[in-house]
């Protein structure tokens, strides 16, 4: 498997080892959901944007329950968790057409988990070449309008997958993420750098 190296991720990793209260405790209501990049809330759990993501349109599926691992999970909890994931990847092939996804849980901090007290499940969407890229537009990988604009198109593209509605099959017309905005529902990405940038980023890792 590539590895995205996301140095970008190191003030969340450096800072959010201890926060001072849990950020997937969620508070009862809905009213700040759009602040905290809530996407969806399902009977026993929730999916939300990684403010520090692996690569656009990272999602973390997580239970309202405070338990770190999965095997803590009653068995409803648990599917719930599977059925939000299978979401989560349907919103995104609508939104973004991703190319592949690493989906999977980090437990314990040994395990690689930011924030290990309270169990979440990654779901990345990935490119062919994604790893090549993503060092050379690391600085601006993570802004807040980056953010907000691809939460509202993901908002949209979860109403869709809700709805029932799928992916459009058959061949590709393209291999950028950008095809999907003449469909409305993409989230905005950051251009491919130039040949010339992606040498450099090799000269340079
Ligand atoms: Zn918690």
């Amino acid at each position: 498997m590539n590895v995205i190296w996301a140095p970008w991720r190191m003030a969340y990793v450096k800072n959010a080892r201890e926060p001072a209260r849990c950020i997937f405790c969620l508070e009862h209501g809905t009213r700040r959901d759009g602040a905290r990049l809530v996407l969806h809330r399902g009977r026993y759990g929730f999916v939300i944007m990684n403010r520090y993501p692996y690569n656009s349109g990272h999602l973390l599926v997580a239970p309202y329950a405070h338990v770190k691992s999965l095997e803590l999970l009653p068995a409803d909890c648990a599917l719930d968790l599977i059925r939000m994931t299978n979401l989560s990847i349907r919103a995104l092939q609508l939104a973004v057409r991703p190319e592949g996804f690493n989906v999977g849980f980090n437990l314990g901090q040994v395990g690689g988990a930011g924030i290990e007290a309270h169990l979440h499940l990654h779901v990345v969407p990935r490119w062919n070449g994604d790893t090549n890229f993503m060092s050379v537009l690391a600085e601006t990988r993570v802004i807040p309008e980056h953010l907000r604009a691809t939460y509202r198109t993901l908002r949209a593209a979860f109403r869709s997958a809700l709805a029932g509605h799928r992916p459009a099959v058959g061949p590709r017309r393209s291999r950028s993420p950008e095809a999907g905005a003449k469909r409305g529902t993409t989230i905005k990405r950051h251009p491919v750098p130039t040949s010339a940038a992606r040498r450099s980023a090799k000269a340079n890792p």
